[in-house]
């Protein structure tokens, strides 16, 4: 099947399909051709053009956009969009003054979301969970990770990855899964952390791989969670069953998250927001894709990563929203987009390279999605809003996103 889109002001996000991810000055290097029509075929991108070209593509259908502009699909490679319920209630005690920690420590937390997934009946938690994922593809994400890791018991953590599972058979998004066994540690070990980590790796690790319900391993590696030794011995344990690993480092301090990423030979690094020096020199000499989650650092008030220093050292950056109930509830990638500029000094070309083809690296997706490139994914999006890259960001709080376009439904 070919569809041809036609009457295009402007199609952004073409690049070259062997480019595998952009670092340092290229990150703002986005492309943009105008008065363009755009050809799919068997839902991939097959070409693009001007409408001044003396003859068109010959296509199966044809679709006129009327003037609008087109991006490549967004791809949130960092969500925990099954949960329970939100915990609003947390936020105001924040409001009152209360830390994320210390509202942690009082039974608040992760191990609140644990306690009501737990108890939640499956197909509720089920619905609830894809009412979220089909929030998110409105606002132009089409390529979404859902982690587990508000179950923290085997049979909990089965219910959710299941559940992302059968959220990947019912969207035509691209749905990614990881288990996040070790987000926390549950009620029933406290103060026998190590007991646990040996139970995700004997117990739990395996008979989520039996199912074969995950596509990657996460550790959450900080204080007051897992340390790095531990979340090696996760890491490797992962491998073995040849789970490659993205792990959350370094939110809470500088606590050799991005070190053990290195080491582990991870996919990315999540969170960041307290690096120095030698992590940047570690991320430098790994293929680890560092990724900044500023939705979280906005909503707790922490501080955000240092994007412009890593992107200035060179490296690659990508953002996600950490779509989740206690320090990011937020669904629009384009209001992460606005984010990484107004809080994180990033220019609008650089946050969007961010959300696109390298967060498709963090996923190693990009030969498939990130960008429009012939034999990618037909994933895009349209918008009424004139020259897109600078003002989807800018105008934020507004979901941009007229229609969204996967490519499943172009096949
Ligand atoms: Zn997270």
């Amino acid at each position: 099947m070919r569809k041809l889109f036609t009457d295009i002001k402007a199609i952004h996000g073409i690049e070259d399909n062997t480019k595998s991810l952009l670092k340092g000055a290229e990150m703002s290097r986005v492309v943009t051709i105008h008065d363009a029509w755009l050809l799919t075929e068997n839902g991939n991108f097959a070409n693009w053009g001007s409408m001044q070209d003396s003859d068109l593509p010959k296509a199966d259908e044809i679709i006129s956009l009327h003037g609008l502009e087109v991006l490549p699909g967004l791809v949130d490679s960092h969500t925990h969009c099954i949960f329970a319920q939100l915990r609003s209630g947390e936020w105001e005690m924040r409001l009152k003054g209360a830390t994320y920690e210390e509202i942690a420590a009082a039974g608040g937390g992760i191990l609140n979301s644990a306690y009501k997934l737990r108890i939640m009946d499956e197909e509720w938690l089920y619905e609830q969970s894809l009412w979220r994922v089909k929030r998110m593809i409105e606002h132009g994400s089409t390529t979404i990770e859902i982690k587990s890791g508000y179950g923290l018991s085997i049979e909990s953590e089965l219910k959710m990855l299941r559940i992302g599972r059968r959220i990947e058979k019912n969207v035509k998004a691209t749905i990614k899964t990881t288990f996040l066994g070790a987000h926390a540690v549950p009620p029933e070990f406290k103060g026998r952390q190590d007991d646990y980590v040996a139970h995700i790796i004997n117990d739990m690790l395996p008979a989520v791989c039996a199912e074969g319900l995950a596509d990657h391993m996460d550790v959450f590696c900080d204080r007051g969670f897992f340390t790095p030794e531990q979340t090696l011995l996760l890491l490797e344990a992962a491998a073995k069953y040849g789970l490659p690993a993205k792990i959350h480092a370094n939110e809470l301090g500088i606590t050799g998250g991005v070190q053990v990423a290195a080491k582990a030979g991870a996919w990315s690094a999540d969170h960041l927001e307290h690096i120095g020096n030698e992590e940047i020199e570690c991320l430098r000499n790994s293929e680890v894709m560092p990724v900044g989650l500023p939705g979280t650092s906005y909503f707790l008030d922490i501080p955000y990563a240092p994007a412009r220093t890593i992107i200035d050292a060179g490296l690659p950056f990508a953002l996600a929203s950490d779509f989740n109930p206690g320090s990011s509830p937020v669904c629009n990638l384009q209001m992460v987009w606005s984010l990484g500029c107004s809080r994180m000094k990033m220019l609008p070309t650089e946050a969007f390279n961010a959300i696109t083809l390298n967060a498709a690296r963090s996923l190693r997706l990009e030969k498939s999605i990130g960008s429009i490139a012939a034999g990618k994914q037909a994933d895009f999006w349209i918008t009424e809003t004139h020259n897109a890259i600078q003002s989807v960001p800018y105008f934020f709080g507004v979901n941009h996103a007229k229609t969204v376009y996967l490519s499943a439904n172009q096949a």
